[in-house]
This record gives structure tokens, C-alpha cells and sequence, in this order.
């Protein structure tokens, strides 16, 4: 019961409603049963004295004094005169006094459902104007409390997704810099001649403006996903099919580098169901990382299972691994566990963000397990399984 009206701010409202109107009433009440008798017995006495007067006017022989005093009808409706002053008198005085406690009440209670509607919209007027820290105090448990709870939550998000914004373009303009300072240092060296005008010079200017050019596709990608600015046309897929198209895209990667590509589906794995592209992109972008991070004479194994209602798949490599403290961050946007190797072979860190993005997308998850530096890494990821 008492849960009900704590959780319930219709239930509150009506019980003080309830409330004022029992109050008013029991003071309405009392009052009258106080002073009516008061009023009352003030007027009788009043209408004594004029009746003993009368009587001594009679007594001393003035005679006329008893039509004055009323006698029969004229003394009842003296009697009623005298009740309904008295009456009027009790109950103005009492309706005085339930106003009085009524309003107090009411005043305490729409104060009480007023403050936190108007602290949040104090607080919304602040996020406005950019402080993003601002929160509103969810001190009860009723809508009014939920509703601030949402409101916090909501300024939190707000508030990650600025300080999203204001990273990611720290970020951008850091990783633009890089490329840009080279390709400028290279031009000024060419117009003051302190570099040679070879194909080698020209070569170094083509390159990083090959990165440069990249690392603008990776961000356009990126921020497409980010903001689910794409169409999923999932479909039950053989995953067979996508490693096929992923091994002949690669093929000749694996064999300019002496690596071994080996593919373990079981045969009666079912189909998932995903978006054939999307996919293809997922593996390829795992594929191509342990290409890369895995020296001549390794192993790469694409392996799935299912388990439950969930396919399974990974990517094994017998490459540099990752150390466990890299791990978590591993998703992290222009997260890049060695900054010059990974700079080596023009990697921008953004790969793994987008694989997360679109692997949450179909539903699933992407992780990585590695046993630490030189002993390979596996990237998991599921897929649900079609119906
Ligand atoms: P990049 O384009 O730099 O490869 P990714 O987002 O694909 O960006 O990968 C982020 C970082 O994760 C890489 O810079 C690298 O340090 C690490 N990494 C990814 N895959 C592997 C792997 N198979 N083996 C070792 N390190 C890896």
C-alpha cells in the first residue's frame, strides 16, 4: 500500500487532495462545535436582559412593555432571529479557519510537485547553454522522481557524446597533422632544394598523401556507421561463401608474405543472419590486421562454431599479440597499441572501431583474447544464427 503511493505520484495527488478537503471539513467541524454553543448561548443572554427589562417596565405599572418583548409568535421569532445570528456568526468564523488550513496545505503540496519540475527545467535551461555537468536531485521515487532520473540520465549522455565530439576532432587534427607536416616539409625542401627533385622525394609526397587520403575515407566510414547512416539488408548467409570472397580479395597478400590462410567451418554449421557486405567487411578488416601484425611464416585460421543460438567466429593469428593492458582499448577509436609500428603500414586505429560498430549492429560481439606480446591474437566475434 504505502509502495503504491510512494511510487505513484496520481495516487499522491489524490490522497492530498483528499487530504485538504478532510482537513478543511474537521476544522469546519470543530470550529462550529466550538463556538456555536458560544454564539449561541451570547445571543440568549442578550435576549434575557431585554426580556427581565421588559418585565420590571411591566411591573411599574408602564404597562405597554410586553408587546415590545414579544410574546407567542413575536418571542419566536426573536428566538430564530437570535439562533440564526449565532448560526451565521459559528460557521463564518469556522469556514475562515478551514480556508486558512486548507490553503497552507495546498500550498505545501503543489511546492512539493512545483520545486522539481521547475529545478529541471533550471537545470535543461543550463545544458543549453553548455554545461553539461548540470543534474537535478531524484529525491523521490514517484514519476516526478523517475522523470529527474531520466533527465540525468539524459544530461549524461549529453554530456558523452560533447566530450565525444571534442575528442574526436583532437583526435582528427592530430592524425591529419602527422601526414600534412610531411608532405609541407617535403614541398619547402623541394622549392629551397635542400631535397632533391628524385622520384624518391616525389614517391615520399605521393605516399602521404595516399595516407592522407585513406585516413579521410576511414573518418567518412567511421562517422556513416557511428550514426547507423546505412541500410543492414540482412539475409540468411553461408559463412563459407563470405571467406571465400574474403581469401580470393587476399589471396595474393598471404602468398607475398608466406603466410597460411586456414578456414575450420563445420559442415553443419547453420546460416547466419547478417548483411553480406557488411560481413565481408568485418572479416576482411580482421584478416587484413593479422595479415599485417603476423611475420612471414604464420598461420591465420578463420574458425566458426555455434553455441546456442549464436555463431561463433574468430580469427587466430600467430602474429606480435597484444599485451593484456592494450586489450581494453583495443576498439577504442584511433587506438593504436604501437603508434610507429602501426604508422609503418599507414593503419589509422579506426579498423577495429568500425568492425564493433557493425558487428553491434547485427547484434552480436566483438572481442580479442591474446597471451601477450609475440604469441598471437584471436578476434571473437557472433553473429545470430538465421531463423
Ligand atoms: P589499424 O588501421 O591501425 O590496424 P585497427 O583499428 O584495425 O587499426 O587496429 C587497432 C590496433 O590494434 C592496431 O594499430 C594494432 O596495434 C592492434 N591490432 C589489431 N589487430 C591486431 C593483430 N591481429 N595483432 C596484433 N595487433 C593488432
Amino acid at each position: 500500500m504505502f509502495d503504491v503511493i510512494r511510487r505513484h505520484l496520481g495516487v499522491k495527488l489524490f490522497l492530498s487532495y483528499l487530504g485538504v478537503i478532510l482537513a478543511g471539513a474537521l476544522i469546519l467541524a470543530l470550529a462550529t462545535a466550538f463556538s456555536l454553543p458560544r454564539a449561541y448561548n451570547r445571543h440568549l443572554a442578550g435576549m434575557e436582559q431585554v426580556m427581565q427589562n421588559g418585565g420590571m417596565e411591566g411591573m411599574q405599572g408602564l404597562g405597554q412593555g410586553r408587546g415590545q418583548l414579544g410574546q407567542g409568535p413575536g418571542m419566536m421569532r426573536n428566538l430564530y432571529a437570535n439562533f440564526r445570528a449565532s448560526f451565521v456568526e459559528a460557521l463564518s468564523l469556522a469556514a475562515i479557519a478551514a480556508l486558512l488550513v486548507a490553503v497552507a496545505v495546498s500550498l505545501i503540496l503543489s511546492r512539493s510537485v512545483v520545486a522539481p519540475v521547475r529545478a529541471m527545467q533550471l537545470a535543461s535551461q543550463r545544458i543549453a547553454a553548455g554545461h553539461y555537468a548540470e543534474r537535478v536531485q531524484a529525491g523521490t521515487e514517484d514519476e516526478l522522481g523517475r522523470l529527474a532520473q531520466s533527465f540525468n540520465h539524459m544530461a549524461g549522455e549529453l554530456e558523452q557524446v560533447e566530450t565525444m565530439r571534442r575528442r574526436l576532432i583532437g583526435d582528427v587534427a592530430h592524425e591529419l597533422r602527422t601526414p600534412l607536416t610531411a608532405i609541407q616539409g617535403s614541398a619547402e625542401g623541394l622549392m629551397d632544394g635542400v631535397l632533391p627533385a628524385t622520384t624518391e622525394t616525389y614517391q615520399q609526397i605521393y605516399q602521404e598523401s595516399t595516407r592522407l587520403a585513406r585516413l579521410v575515407d576511414d573518418l567518412q566510414e567511421l562517422s556513416r556507421v557511428e550514426a547507423r547512416a546505412y541500410e543492414l539488408d540482412c539475409q540468411p548467409l553461408g559463412l563459407a561463401a563470405v571467406v571465400k570472397t574474403v581469401s580470393k580479395r587476399m589471396g595474393s597478400s598471404f602468398a607475398d608474405r608466406q603466410l597460411t590462410f586456414a578456414v575450420d567451418l563445420p559442415v553443419d554449421l547453420p546460416r547466419v543472419r547478417a548483411d553480406e557486405g557488411r560481413l565481408v567487411q568485418i572479416v576482411t578488416n580482421l584478416v587484413g590486421n593479422a595479415l599485417q601484425y603476423t611475420p612471414a611464416g604464420g598461420t591465420i585460421t578463420f574458425k566458426a562454431v555455434l553455441l546456442g543460438e549464436e555463431v561463433q567466429v574468430s580469427v587466430q593469428d600467430t602474429g606480435v599479440g597484444i599485451p593484456p593492458e592494450h586489450l581494453p582499448h583495443i576498439f577504442d577509436r584511433f587506438y593504436r597499441v604501437d603508434k610507429s609500428r602501426s604508422r609503418a603500414h599507414g593503419g589509422s586505429g579506426i579498423g577495429l572501431t568500425i568492425a564493433r560498430y557493425l558487428v553491434e549492429a547485427h547484434g552480436g560481439r566483438i572481442w580479442v583474447e591474446s597471451a601477450g606480446q609475440n604469441l598471437g591474437s584471436t578476434f571473437f566475434f557472433t553473429l545470430p544464427v538465421a531463423a
